[in-house]
């Protein structure tokens, strides 16, 4: 499909309600201009990557091109800067134009944004950040160098979910660390160069403050990626399995000291966030495309549907949907900081779910509106349904841990329990 409709739409204000009215910095502005370059032929491409679920590696090409494999490494670090909220803002754009790769460039940018600045916040030994800051600039540079990290985490266990130590294990020897275990829905496998995987240090009674957070090469001895890849949607992420066996990485292989990773993880809610802004755009893309194409602005439609009363109807109340989400979304990632207050943390749960499951019924929303043709896979609706149908299974943050913590966090005060 001839995807040009989009640089109408991804630059109306009136249409878009994407970042109308949000205050955005010079960097920002320029950021999205230049995702706005490229985006057009992500969106072309992301057909054949569905369709085979293969990996979008054409459109890293680009992101190197566009130096942003850098985006989240700090400035003083030869980076562009990127904060949380300008991740976001970015993230969302991309993913407006292919969500599959949003979806996986979150993966990589959660590397550099989880090492950056939050890590100089938080108590660390004189030790710990000389060490830090030397590991960190190995792996910034080699994200500089275009090298993609990947984040798989998941080993189909409560682990993900915090809910106990992750299984995958770090035993430390004369040689370095030697890695074990299993990872589920590693996102870019076979295509990173690193996998940041958490995993627990050996000891004889570990908890989850024994966590690390190791860079493993994806060429090392041991290192394998195993299973089939024929998901419902989010099929150009190639989220395989990935297997550890015996496989050694040096000390320098931390991307953060030991024991750091769990002070982060409670006292920066929000790095648990990077994905949201991925599903934002899709819904947003979602929404333009219905009014594209009730509009009989894409390709291949003739025929108007605006007239009728009952389509109106359906693209208002996507529109409402929209227009909440983007609400959160906006306050929501300007509230990223060390120990939010409840409230805060409480309001990135209910963003969080928002925008989840709101892309789904958006996308869900627009199949019915657009009509039976508009769901035939020459058109990126019924890939976008499928697509966002994948944002509210993703941990820690399910849309369902989100509801437990809103419900528990409303009833119960701090540290408060039922005799
Ligand atoms: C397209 C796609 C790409 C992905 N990419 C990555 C990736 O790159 N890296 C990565 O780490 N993961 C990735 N994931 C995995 C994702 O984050 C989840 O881990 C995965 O979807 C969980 O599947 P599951 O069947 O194990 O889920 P579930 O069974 O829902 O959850 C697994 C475990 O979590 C715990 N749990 C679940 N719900 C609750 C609850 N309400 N309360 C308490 N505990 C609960 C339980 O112990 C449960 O056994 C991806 C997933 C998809 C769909």
């Amino acid at each position: 499909m001839d995807s040009s409709y989009l640089i109408k739409y991804a630059k109306s204000a009136d249409a878009n309600t994407m970042f109308d009215g949000a205050p955005l910095t010079d960097l920002q502005r320029e950021l999205l201009a230049r995702v706005d370059q490229y985006g057009v032929a992500w969106a072309e491409r992301a057909f054949k990557h569905d369709r085979e679920a293969s990996f979008p590696t054409a459109n890293y090409e680009d992101l190197k091109e566009m130096g942003f494999l850098g985006l989240c490494v700090p400035k003083r670090l030869g980076g562009i800067g990127a904060d949380y909220r300008t991740y976001a803002l970015v993230a969302s754009r991309i993913s407006y134009y292919c969500s599959t790769t949003a979806n996986t460039f979150n993966m990589h940018n959660a590397n550099a944004l989880w090492t950056a600045d939050m890590v100089d916040a938080l108590e660390l030994t004189p030790e710990q950040r000389e060490s830090h800051e030397h590991n960190r600039a190995l792996h910034y540079g080699h994200m500089l160098a275009g090298k993609i990290y990947a984040q798989p985490f998941s080993e189909g266990s409560g682990a993900a979910a915090g809910k106990h130590p992750f299984g995958t294990s770090a035993h430390k020897t004369a040689d370095g660390w030697v890695l074990n275990g299993k990872k589920i829905f590693a996102s870019l496998s076979g295509h990173a160069d690193y996998y940041g995987v958490l995993c627990t240090e050996d000891v004889a009674e570990p908890t989850r403050a024994h966590t690390m957070f190791m860079a493993v090469p994806a060429n090392a001895p041991g290192v394998s990626v195993v299973g089939d890849w024929d998901p419902l949607g989010m099929r150009g992420t190639v989220s395989r399995t990935l297997l550890l066996k015996n496989v050694v990485v040096p000390d320098t292989a931390q991307l953060m000291p030991q024991g750091v990773y769990i002070q982060a993880a409670s006292q920066y809610p929000h790095m648990f966030m990077t994905l949201t802004p991925c599903y934002m755009g899709l819904a947003q893309a979602a929404y333009d495309f219905a009014v594209a194409y009730l509009r009989a602005e894409v390709s291949d439609v003739n025929v108007k549907r605006r007239m009728y009363p009952t389509k109106q109807f359906g693209v208002a109340e996507m529109y409402v949907k929209l227009q909440q989400a983007w609400a959160l979304f906006h306050r929501v990632t300007s509230e990223f900081k060390r120990n939010p207050s409840r409230t805060e943390r409480m309001r990135a749960y209910a963003c969080q779910y928002t925008i989840m499951e709101y892309s789904a019924e958006i996308c869900s929303a627009a199949v019915k509106v657009c009509g039976g043709q508009a769901m035939l896979k020459n058109f990126p609706l019924e890939r976008m349904f499928r697509d966002s149908r994948c944002g509210s299974l993703m941990l820690p943050w399910t849309a369902e841990i989100c509801l437990d913590r809103i419900g528990h966090g409303v009833l119960y005060e701090e540290g408060e329990r039922d005799d």
